[in-house]
């Protein structure tokens, strides 16, 4: 039905849900028509002394009860209609919200980085609100409002189909108004979403660095910002209500025009002695409540598009194809080699550089290798390949011999810990925030492994212990315990392989050793790669690769690097006589 399953991304279920409220809503339309119809009956039967003709109270009386019975039938029809309509489209809308999250889940990093977070934000809770509306509100009514005036066209035409033509030929003219001016009213509800959305982007930017902009007194240059961004949104806002509303009122006003067109008819017709004046009255009166369903109409139609612009980015995100791969096969030996890789970033943000060129390398497995190089270089989007977040545009990455792409993402990464500098926290408790590296794990498991990456110092003394909340992205905890429970939850894991981007920022001394430590235990017979920015670490690797601008310049131990008075020699130099390398 019009594409009506792949558009609005509904299930089976929600598309069958979706023609049952249809009908729901076609039968309450149509079961409103009866309690007019008895109406129309009484005025006739009131009418009749007029004609010379007896009113029959007898009649009369069964046309009150029949009122009453139609007045239930109604009600009823109302009930179902809600049920049908409002209770499984939330539901429908519910299912869609964890879908979108778990295709979101799903998808290429590429995908991420071309878009923003509050893009994302408002594709999963604005354009599911926006769905939900148009399945409870719009597509239900505007089909059973479309069925209902066919029923009643076909009726009036059946009783005369001179007066029925004169009362619908306006229709169409009004739809045309809606249809032909598509073209402009789609142009500025694009420019309503993106003003919406440039809008929450903004509002985000300054929530979120509300701080910072405090402390640089960017208070007036942001706000103003932001100022211009709502006003725009308002500016947009108003500008699409009154195209709309001039649109939808001029194809009411010729719809309307049908009355004055039906009573000239119909008197032309009457002195034409073609029809009688009891029924040309009664056509009168029907006439009046016939265009409700067509009033309707006109004003759904223009929602119902503005709703499928509102919607397309949600239809780009739930159409981009997810990463997809073996998910059974199982890696046994952990040797990682990279064969001839290229890889360059693409999407919006990006600059679509060469960030890795033919980079040939092989890790070792069950050792320690350190990735040093100057910021840049391109060490961690290594690690990120390795992982599969992106997958390669040339050559190859092996795990155990086995290509990384042909696994699937989620797979894959059961074999992998990461440990990131900037580590993301949920707004849960200590304990919550450790299990995640493993759901299945026990109480004693978390507590274990909370306790080895050296949790306890802080966890502790907190209020509540292992049992208090974080707050949004643990906003309480100082990198160093942030850092170390991103180590509990990859001890939890205990994944075979690990990588590790050590942290650029200085701890506090007692942070430091705590972190060693914490970072001794995760690591104990484990494939690590290490992005290493001090040479502590660099200490026990058994291999230290040295990049720069995407590639592998050398590669080999401490010693043997240092002998060989290359790239490595230089910046360890650098480094010792502390002029800020990192290496
Ligand atoms: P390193 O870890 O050695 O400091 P990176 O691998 O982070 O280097 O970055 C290498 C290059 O890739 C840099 O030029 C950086 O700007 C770019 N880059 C990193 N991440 C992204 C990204 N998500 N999108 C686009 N470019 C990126």
């Amino acid at each position: 039905m019009f594409k009506l399953k792949e558009k609005l991304l509904l299930s089976d279920k929600g598309y069958s849900d979706l023609k049952k409220a249809i009908a729901a809503c076609t039968i309450t339309n149509l079961s409103l028509m009866l309690p007019f119809g008895i109406t129309i009956q009484i005025f006739a039967e009131l009418l009749k002394p007029l004609m010379g003709e007896e009113l029959s109270w007898a009649r009369m009386w069964i046309y009150f009860g029949l009122g009453l019975v139609a007045a239930l039938l109604v009600f009823l029809a109302n009930k179902n209609d809600y049920k049908k309509t409002y209770v499984a489209s939330y539901m429908e809308s519910e299912a869609n919200r964890i879908r979108v999250a778990e295709h979101i889940r799903k998808l290429p990093m590429s995908f991420f980085n071309s878009r923003n977070l509050s893009e994302l934000t408002t594709n999963i809770m604005g354009d599911c609100a926006t769905e939900e509306h148009v399945l409870s509100h719009i597509i239900p009514q505007l089909l059973a409002n479309g069925i209902s005036i066919a029923v009643i066209c076909l009726a009036l035409a059946i009783f005369d189909w001179r007066l029925a033509l004169t009362v619908f030929c306006t229709v169409p003219l009004a739809f045309l108004i809606i249809v032909i001016s598509r073209k402009i009213t789609d142009r500025l509800s694009e420019k309503h979403v993106d003003s919406k959305l440039e809008a929450s982007d903004q509002v985000q930017e300054y929530l979120e660095g509300i701080k910072v902009i405090k402390s640089c007194g960017l208070a007036g240059a942001k706000f103003s910002t932001l100022d211009n961004a709502i006003k725009h949104m308002k500016n947009m806002s108003m500008k699409l209500e009154f195209v709309g509303g001039v649109l939808v009122t001029g194809a009411q006003i010729v719809v309307q025009s049908g009355i004055g067109l039906t009573v000239f008819v119909g008197t032309y017709l009457l002195t034409a002695g073609e029809i009688r004046l009891i029924p040309l009255l009664m056509f009168f009166l029907i006439v009046v409540r016939i265009y409700g369903p067509v009033l309707t109409e006109l004003t759904l139609l223009p929602e119902l598009l503005y709703m499928q612009v509102a919607t397309a980015r949600m239809r780009t995100l739930v159409s981009t194809p997810v990463m997809e791969g073996n998910s059974e096969r199982k890696i046994r030996d952990f040797n990682i080699t990279l064969q001839n890789v290229s890889f360059s970033y693409t999407g919006k943000l990006s600059k679509e550089e060469t960030v890795i060129r033919d980079l040939n390398l092989s890790i070792p497995p069950n050792s320690i290798t350190a990735l040093v190089g100057p910021s840049g270089s391109g060490k961690s989007t290594l690690s990120k390949l390795i992982a599969r977040f992106w997958d390669v545009n040339k050559g190859t990455v092996k795990i155990g011999g086995i290509d990384v792409k042909t696994l699937e993402p989620e797979h894959l990464m059961s074999y992998i810990s990461f440990v990131f500098q900037d580590v993301v926290l949920f707004n849960d408790t200590v304990y919550n925030n450790i299990r995640i590296g493993n759901m299945d794990a026990t109480r004693e498991q978390v507590l274990a492994a909370a306790r080895a990456a050296c949790c306890d110092e802080f966890a502790l003394s907190m209020p509540e212990g292992y049992e208090t909340l974080l707050g949004e992205n643990g906003s309480t905890l100082s990198g160093g315990e942030r850092q170390r429970i991103s180590i509990a939850r990859a001890l939890l894991k205990n994944a075979p392989i690990v990588l590790l981007d050590e942290a650029t920022a200085s701890l506090d001394p007692e942070n430091e050793v705590l972190i060693q430590q914490a970072i001794s235990r995760l690591i104990e017979g484990k494939t690590v790669i290490v992005i290493a920015h001090r040479l502590r670490t660099i200490a026990g690797a058994g291999k230290i690769i040295v990049m720069d601008k995407g590639r592998a310049v050398e590669e080999g131990t401490h010693e043997e690097l240092m002998r060989k008075k290359g790239l490595y020699e230089r910046l360890y130099t650098i480094q010792q006589d502390s002029l800020g390398w990192s290496v």
